[in-house]
């Protein structure tokens, strides 16, 4: 016999709440934060100035970057979020396609809760969907390879536009190309690329145009004694992962000093271990000493003698890359040095670098690394067109490594979308409906793209559909700049296959991963400071978890 009590399986503070307002809530989290970036996708799209709370400011528009500075609270914007992410980390690119996206996707997902389609079953027929879309992809793309310099550069420039200085973009295109193609490696026409081969290095106080592309590794760090030749030729390369001090003795030893005489035996005894260090990098055959750890002022100064060219406190990251391009292995230990794991390059040299010195390693034996050096006016500016050049380097990698292409300005998508309404049809069941929605939120991106230039979307759209309904051109999208629905492979809007693949995947996955929760159940304890603000999130009764209504200006 069951007593009438009721079950307590949630602590007394814990929030919950369930179905509809559940769905209600989390979908327009995620349409929430869909409308903070949407007003910078494209070339045309604004800039954000992001101010964190030590008052530092960031301008840049691009999606990865906002998404990262601005703190959201809300678990379901926080997924979409982490979407947009993963879609950085591996493309690179097309981060505000995904949220933008998946906001549309899930507005579309409202009205057919509303019209009580269940939402699992919108979930399956976005996964239908999005299914389909790769294979209407594939069937559009153009093909594209390594020497096809003029097309991977034109890739490199649709990923920067509206992000580098206009002028800018061509130059930087080119360099980022030349850059990825030198850093691809071929396995019989196969070709992988590890963009982190590319090492950008930024110093501010130079125009845009003394940007160059080193052949070789650009370290920001200067020789250490002032002696050493500031230039090396034919250089062999200690590469040292150890410092190149006298190690303090682990035990406090104490020693006992009784006359001076003993005194400079002891110091003598530590200058003659360190004369010894430097001894075996010079019977090493090395005359350049790259360490990772610290040296020793004593030691610079041997090593100065020996006209040894030494830096220290090399970053690990670019001590593995010092491998890779000049063939040395990185020592641990000093006696383990001998002259094959010397790493050669045809020069080190230091060189002036706006105010400051740095060290080029250039030529290296095995020579897959390159440097890019970014110079721009100020801060702001190396720091955005860095953001800009790893969004080239990664685009035109993917385009290398895929081979397949496909054009910009919201062509591909009125395309799929033409083509996914055609396998609605062959659709049974309410899945149907999820699929037709799917593929009308396409619309979203030549709508936002035009709307952020200015332009009326709803003509735009118009326009589209006659090229591609009536005339058949697959490629005709809109180009922002000129405002003209035109062939999108001659105004050179191309992007890799890869990015908008792998966007709409995620933004499917966002979608339906929100579409499937019913019931939210935060626990509240764990003493938020000040309590946190009654935060009922959007539209949705009840406070949830730091809903973003505290969180974020509207219309940001
Ligand atoms: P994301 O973070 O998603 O990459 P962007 O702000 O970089 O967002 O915008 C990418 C979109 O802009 C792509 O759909 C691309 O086709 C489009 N685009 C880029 N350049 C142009 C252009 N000149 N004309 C029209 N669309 C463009
Ligand atoms: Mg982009």
């Amino acid at each position: 016999m069951m007593g009438n009590q009721p079950i307590l399986l949630l602590k007394e503070d814990t929030e919950r709440e369930r179905g509809k307002d559940a769905q209600k809530n989390n979908i327009a989290a995620a349409k929430a934060i869909a409308d903070a970036v949407r007003s910078t996708l494209g070339p045309k799209g604004m800039d954000k100035m992001l101010v964190d709370n030590l008052g530092d400011v960031v301008i840049t528009n691009d999606g990865a970057t906002i998404l990262d500075e601005i703190d959201i609270e809300h678990p379901a914007a926080k997924m979409a979020v982490e979407m947009a992410e993963s879609q950085d980390d591996e493309c690179g690119d097309g981060t505000t396609t995904v949220v933008v996206l998946a906001g549309e996707f899930l507005k579309l997902a409202e009205n057919l809760i509303e019209q009580n389609v269940h939402p699992s079953v919108i979930a399956k027929g976005f996964r239908l969907a999005s299914q389909k879309s790769r294979d209407i992809l594939e069937e559009n793309k153009i093909d594209i390879d390594i020497d096809d310099e003029e097309k991977l550069k034109e890739i490199g420039m649709t990923a920067m536009t509206g992000k580098a200085i206009e002028g800018d973009r061509e130059r930087l295109a080119e360099l980022a190309v030349e850059a990825v193609r030198h850093v691809a490696e071929d396995e019989n026409g196969e070709y992988t690329v590890d963009i982190d081969n590319v090492k950008v290095e930024k110093k501010a106080g130079a125009g845009v145009d003394k940007t160059e592309l080193i052949n070789g590794l650009l370290l920001d760090k200067e020789r250490v004694h002032a002696n050493m030749p500031s230039e090396i030729e034919d250089a062999k390369i200690a590469l040292l992962n150890s410092a190149l001090e006298i190690k303090e003795t682990e035990v406090d030893a104490e020693i006992e000093i009784t006359d001076p005489d003993q005194l400079e035996q002891f110091v003598n005894k530590e200058e003659e271990s360190i004369k010894e260090m430097v001894e075996k990098v010079k019977d090493a055959g090395a005359n350049v000493l790259l360490c990772q750890k610290g040296i020793d002022d004593l030691a610079q100064h041997y090593l100065a003698k020996e006209g040894i060219f030494a830096i220290r406190r090399v970053k690990k990251s670019d001590m593995k890359k010092l491998a890779k391009a000049t063939g040395g292995n990185v020592v641990t230990n000093l006696n383990d040095l001998s002259e094959e794991d010397l790493g050669k390059a045809e020069s080190v040299s230091e060189k002036m670098i706006g105010d400051s010195q740095m060290t080029f390693v250039e030529d290296g034996e095995k020579g897959k690394a390159v440097s890019l050096l970014l110079r721009g006016g100020t801060d702001h500016v190396v720091d955005e067109l860095e953001r800009a050049v790893h969004d080239a380097l990664k685009v035109v990698g993917i385009a290398i490594e895929d081979k397949a292409i496909l054009p910009g300005g919201g062509a591909v998508e009125i395309e799929l979308r033409n083509r996914l309404k055609e396998y609605a049809g062959k659709i049974k069941g309410r899945e149907q409906l999820a699929i037709e929605a799917f593929a009308d939120a396409l619309d979203v991106m030549p709508r936002t793209l035009a709307e952020n230039a200015g332009i009326d979307g709803i003509d735009v759209l118009m326009e589209l559909n006659n090229a591609h309904e009536e005339e058949g051109l697959k490629n005709h999208g809109i180009e922002i700049v000129s405002g003209e629905v035109s062939d999108m492979t001659e105004v050179k809007v191309i992007e890799p296959l890869r990015v908008k693949s792998q966007a709409i995947e995620a933004a499917t996955e966002v979608a339906n991963m929100i579409l499937r929760i019913d019931d939210v159940i935060a626990s509240k304890g764990g003493g938020e400071e000040g309590g946190g603000p009654p935060a009922g999130g959007p539209g949705g009764p009840g406070g949830m978890p730091g809903g973003m209504g505290g969180g974020m200006p509207p219309g940001m």
